[in-house]
């Protein structure tokens, strides 16, 4: 698989976003939370879903008192979230905000880091549903605002051990191996008739809950913030990257 870099010393435009409306998932915390914040900073109208309601409205209230265009709430459980949930997310959009430009699926669990020989199935099953089937039910069920917009971009997240499998890494990795996979198949099929872009981005090791859980050992601080690997986050929601689509990226 050939990875794919930002253009160097990447400064996006502080209107990069304007009037745009942007769907973030896992927008509460860590990497999605940044993405959210800065995608309001750059002019989006961003619509917050997660599963905790506190995280959300703290993500709001800092968009709020930042001045940033007013977001949206959608809470949404993924490893429960249904057809008719996606759905009604979408219609949602559509009847309060008109247009979806931007999706960034960032939500996903780490599940169990052991041998697959003693992996149990309620783990593997947990993963494989909010890192994948949701991401299926989402991406189907806003393809149709998505390709309404001029122009829009879906952003699937990717790992290294989604482009090379590494011991233990088990349900995490073959999660992000199919999230590949789906980034693959969805662009080939977008792109000879839609102006909807689909790429992946590998944020690299980054500070938050779930590097710190995946590597207690570690000191948090040798990695970066969140709001340090924006600058990829923002040139592949934004026109900067307009006719970019299929493509493997890395954050860092
Ligand atoms: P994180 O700090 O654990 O944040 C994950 C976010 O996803 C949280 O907001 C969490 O909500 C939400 N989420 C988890 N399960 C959910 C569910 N069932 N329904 C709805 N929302 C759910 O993780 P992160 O490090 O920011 O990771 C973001 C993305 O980057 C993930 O796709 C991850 O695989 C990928 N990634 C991260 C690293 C890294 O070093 N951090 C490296 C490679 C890839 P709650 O806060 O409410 O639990």
């Amino acid at each position: 698989m050939q990875k794919q870099s930002l253009p160097s010393n990447y400064n996006p435009s502080p209107d990069l976003l304007k009037g745009k409306t942007i769907l973030v998932t896992g927008a509460g915390d860590g990497i999605g939370r940044s993405a959210a914040l800065a995608y309001a900073a750059h002019g989006a109208t961003v619509v917050l879903l997660g599963r905790t309601v506190e995280k959300l409205e703290a993500v709001y209230d800092e968009i709020e008192s930042a001045q940033g265009a007013q977001p949206a709430i959608f809470p949404l459980d993924l490893a429960s979230a249904t057809e008719s949930d996606c759905n009604s997310l979408r219609d949602a959009i559509e009847k309060e905000l008109g247009t979806l430009d931007g999706l960034l699926h960032n939500a996903s669990v780490l599940g169990e880091r052991r041998p697959i020989e003693s992996a149990t199935y309620a783990s593997w099953q947990e993963v494989m549903q909010v890192n994948v089937n949701a991401q299926f039910l989402l991406t189907r069920a806003m393809l149709p605002l998505l390709n309404e917009a001029p122009t829009a971009s879906i952003v699937f997240t990717s790992s290294g051990v989604g482009r090379t499998g590494r011991a233990f890494w088990g349900a995490y990795a073959v999660s992000k191996f199919a999230t590949e996979g789906f980034m693959q198949v969805l662009a080939d099929e977008l792109e000879n008739i839609s102006n909807t872009r689909v790429n992946s981005l590998n944020p690299g090791a980054t500070n938050t809950a779930m590097r710190r859980s995946a590597y207690p050992a570690e000191k948090p601080t040798s990695n970066p913030s969140p709001d340090a690997i924006m600058p990829a986050y923002l040139y592949l929601m934004g026109e900067d990257s307009a006719g970019i689509t299929g493509q493997s990226f890395d954050a860092q």
